[in-house]
């Protein structure tokens, strides 16, 4: 028999699991620690949580007898079965009103369906999304939380306690039912990944277009840092490009082939599931796919030919359209990653609130920006806006940076530099701002191969067939 002193339980003791552990301490919250292998909860106790709050459990049973009730039971272990075994380990030690939350980086239809099956067994559930790495985890993530509303009130206090702040408020907000939370975090990757590589090509372009010298790159990310660029990521790679070990650059000897965890391609997996163009995020998971056919590129690279123009304008003018255009792009992508939140929403009726869910990124995370701020405020000013773009803001922000934008595109394709994530975010431009686009070829094509029928403009809904090759 225990006495029931814990606030909350927290499964998992990797990096994660532990530095949230310490940053609920941190706000007052009695934690009981537990891990698969047990060995690791003596461990912990007796390193990084000495001295703390902090109790441990040998089992799931004696964990549980530890909790208050409702007992809340927070998951930071490897997503997919753990996550299940777990699940299963606990129900029937748990009463009806009790919280199990998966705070891991599970894909959202586990969570669709874990919160529906807990649902039936009267066990709240909540699929939490969590970002920020290890620094985040200690001293303040981003939390994105869904699943089962009636578990809010209960976890509401100590998630917000622990949260970032950004503008005096937590990054932390109900996102929605089932698994809306982990969905946010899902298109939360994503867009990182289209933040990364737009940060790529733009130093791609410094550096083959504008032969700079990685001092004057770190100087540039510095100054664009200052002003509507602001960002963690802008902020790590200005560090990264002067970081020198042994009195030479690194950033130069590192492979340039980069790998994948998969978030990315789930969010550009969801988007051609649900019918969205969110073409940056998918551009920026096969960006990473060309770069990991390294072998077969350093063999491609002696037969095929590119131009051999060089870049003859003004450089500072330049870096300038660099960086508007990057801006440009970075404003597409965020809003075709809201598109594919709003189409999530009607799919699964999700009633997300868009400018909570920009402020939850708006600190703690690796998206963390300024920007998210601006997303923020547009959504606060129309919370019905059916795409950024179309807000007031944004429009003018593109509207200026536009001409910028077409002058790095072009001289790109010019020297034959890569930069699709620059390309296909003002083809989306174009194409999302076109009352007419060439479509009306395919239907024609459609039908004559395959009788698939067409309309017309002026009698949309009615479907035609054309015998095309007939005589009449
Ligand atoms: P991790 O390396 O993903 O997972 C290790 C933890 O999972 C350990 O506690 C381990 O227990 C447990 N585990 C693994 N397989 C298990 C199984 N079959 N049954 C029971 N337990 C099992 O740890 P992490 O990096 O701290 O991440 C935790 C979760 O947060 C993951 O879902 C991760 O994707 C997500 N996440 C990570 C980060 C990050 O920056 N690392 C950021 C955001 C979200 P044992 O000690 O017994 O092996």
């Amino acid at each position: 028999d225990y006495e029931p002193v814990a606030d909350i339980a927290l499964i998992g003791l990797a990096v994660m699991g532990q530095n949230l552990i310490l940053n609920m301490n941190d706000h007052d919250f009695v934690v009981c620690a537990y891990n698969r292998t047990t060995s690791k909860v003596d461990d912990f106790l007796q390193n990084e949580a000495k001295n703390t709050k902090v109790v441990g459990a040998h089992s799931l049973k004696e964990m549980v007898a530890k909790l208050k009730k409702p007992r809340r039971v927070m998951m930071l272990v490897k997503a997919g079965e753990a996550v299940d075994n777990f699940i299963d380990q606990l129900v029937p030690l748990l009463e009806p009103g009790d919280i199990i939350i998966d705070g891991g980086n599970s894909e959202y239809q586990d969570s669709n369906r874990r919160c529906k099956d807990l649902k039936e067994k009267g066990i709240l559930f909540v699929g939490s999304g969590v970002s920020g790495g290890e620094e985040g985890a200690r001293y303040g993530p981003s939390l994105m939380p869904g699943g089962n509303p009636d578990a809010w009130p209960h976890i509401k206090n100590i998630f917000q306690s622990i949260a970032a702040k950004a503008d005096g408020e937590p990054c932390c907000d109900w996102v929605g039912d089932g698994g809306a939370g982990h969905f946010v975090k899902m298109v939360h990757n994503g867009i990182e990944y289209g933040d990364m590589q737009l940060i790529c090509e733009a130093y791609s372009l410094l550096k083959d277009a504008l032969r700079m010298n990685q001092e004057e790159m770190s100087k540039v990310f510095d100054d664009w840092n200052r002003g509507e660029l602001d960002s963690f990521l802008i902020e790590i790679s200005r560090n990264i490009l002067k970081f020198k070990e042994n009195g030479d650059y690194l950033l130069e000897k590192i492979r340039d082939s980069a790998g994948q965890k998969g978030t990315g391609k789930w969010t550009a997996i969801a988007s051609l599931e649900y019918g969205i163009p969110v073409t940056l995020i998918g551009e920026s998971v096969y960006a990473r796919c060309l770069s990991s056919l390294k072998d077969e590129r350093v063999s491609a690279c002696k037969l095929l030919d590119g131009p051999t123009s060089k870049f003859e304008g003004d450089k500072e003018e330049f870096v300038e359209h660099i960086r508007k255009a990057l801006y440009a792009s970075k404003i597409v992508s965020y809003a075709q990653g809201f598109m594919l939140l709003r189409e999530a929403a009607k799919v699964f009726n999700w009633n997300l609130n868009y400018g909570g869910i920009a402020l939850m990124w708006r600190g703690g995370c690796i998206i963390r920006s300024v920007f998210l701020g601006n997303i923020k405020k547009a959504f606060e000013k129309n919370p019905e806006l059916t795409n950024l773009l179309l807000d007031d803001f944004f429009r003018d922000a593109i509207h200026k940076c536009q001409t910028s934008w077409r002058i790095v595109v072009s001289e790109a394709a010019r020297l034959g530099v890569p930069i699709p994530a620059f390309y296909t975010a003002l083809a989306f431009y174009d194409g999302y701002r076109s009352s007419r686009l060439p479509a009306n070829l395919i239907q024609a094509q459609r039908d004559y191969f395959g009788a698939h029928t067409y309309e017309l403009n002026d009698k949309p809904g009615v479907f035609i067939h054309t015998n095309w090759t007939g005589t009449g």
